[in-house]
């Protein structure tokens, strides 16, 4: 039997990170399945979605911030919605527990070793967000302090007594953010202990994670998404594959076995650093990462006259666009397996794909978001009359 929450949480009013809440879980599956079949049925066959048999404390990565109340009291939470008020938090319902217990520690930690937390208003203070990050097959816990500048008198011994705490620590990362901006994560780091990345297993395939890489936040669900994208593929391992929006090569290393190569292409240069170890670390020897705009790539290989027989893509929430779209459209793959974490973009996309003479076999979606009103698909389509 599938668990529902009986008791809500008792941030929702004013977290609003659950906007489905107060619905059965069985329920959250019934509506999002409703929603893919209204935005895409009439592209393809919707399967019936891939739901959770324990839809809680589910995600791996947990951002807090951190400030001070009225009283002057150090809290840390959720930043309410459209405001810059911190709703404070200590457990939440969809956060892995261990990561929820490091960052109330952190917090406790903070009089002893001096630290002060920054403060919007007068501008002073140093700490303003934390965040964890942690293999649920590994149990790997990674720490990245967000602070506005380098300056950090007591981190040895912050970081002796943080592992202390928590030995599933295996790095500390202080990143720097000096500026007003709604993103978490500045652009310096500095590793104050271990590798400044962490590891996890997906797949039965090992990746390491650093701090500003993009991976996937469910790994119990990513599972059963790669697997379905990987189904869809239909690989003999003859082909060549290219994964597009590969973030850490996670897709493409989990395809490799089946494919004769793999070509990940993926904006961000950290991720791109990741993917190419993550191919050394499982001894893979036929995938290639390159580090730029998928579209300027697809475009490339359209130039060049290239035809992957298959492309993966995962582009994130915008969904792809027409560069890299058209630019599929001229290279003719003859499969395409779409992974989106937003059914609208996805089904724009699908209008263009289809309408350029690509035809949908079939639609996965996969809740990789319980409580959320956030739907992932994968989605596979064949070019018309190709053998
Ligand atoms: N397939 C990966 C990552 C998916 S998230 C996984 O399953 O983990 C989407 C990724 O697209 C992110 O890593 C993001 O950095 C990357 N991205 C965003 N815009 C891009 C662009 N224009 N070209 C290439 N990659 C892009």
């Amino acid at each position: 039997m599938e668990k529902t929450r009986s008791t809500p949480c008792p941030h929702a009013k004013q977290c609003g990170g659950c906007q489905l809440q107060h619905v059965p879980y069985a329920q959250q599956l019934a509506q999002k399945q409703r929603r893919v079949r209204e935005l895409l049925g009439g592209f393809g066959p919707v399967l019936p979605i891939l739901g959770m048999a324990e839809p809680t404390h589910y995600r791996n990565k947990v951002t807090a911030a951190f400030a001070l109340d009225r009283n002057r009291k150090i809290v840390s939470g959720i930043y309410q919605p459209g405001s810059h008020a911190v709703v404070p938090v200590d457990s939440c319902l969809i956060e892995d527990e261990t990561a929820d217990a490091i960052i109330v520690d952190i917090r406790r930690m903070l009089p002893d070793f001096r630290i002060k937390v920054f403060d919007e208003r007068s501008g002073t203070g140093w700490l303003r967000h934390v965040l964890v990050r942690r293999g649920f097959a590994t149990g790997q816990a990674l720490v990245v302090l967000v602070a506005v500048s380098p300056i950090f008198p007591l981190q040895k011994p912050f970081v002796q007594k943080l592992r202390e705490l928590h030995p599933e620590v295996r790095s500390v990362v202080l990143n720097i953010n000096d500026r007003v901006t709604p993103v978490v994560l500045g652009t310096r780091e500095k590793v104050l202990y271990g590798e400044g990345a962490i590891e996890d297993i997906l797949c039965g395939y090992r990746f390491r994670i650093s701090p500003r890489s993009f991976y996937q936040i469910n790994p119990v669900q990513t599972e059963k998404l790669y697997r379905t994208a990987l189904d869809f593929a239909e690989l003999t391992g003859a082909e060549t594959v290219l994964d597009a929006y590969c973030g850490i090569g996670t897709i493409g290393i989990t395809a490799s076995g089946r494919a004769k190569q793999v070509i990940g292409v993926e904006l961000n240069h950290d991720a791109v650093a990741d993917a190419i170890v993550n191919a050394r670390l499982n001894g893979i020897k036929n995938c290639w990462f390159t580090a730029g705009d998928a579209g300027e790539y697809m475009e490339q290989m359209a130039r060049d006259g290239m035809r992957p027989d298959l492309v993966f893509l995962d582009p994130p929430r915008a969904g792809s666009d027409e560069r890299f779209l058209s630019s599929l459209l001229r290279c003719a793959p003859k499969k395409v397996v779409y992974v989106s974490c937003d059914p609208e973009t996805l089904a724009r996309d699908l209008g263009t794909l289809t309408k350029g003479g690509y035809r949908v076999g079939k639609i996965q979606p996969v809740d990789m978001f319980p409580y959320t009103r956030h739907i992932e698909c994968v989605c596979q389509l064949f070019k018309e009359g190709a053998k």
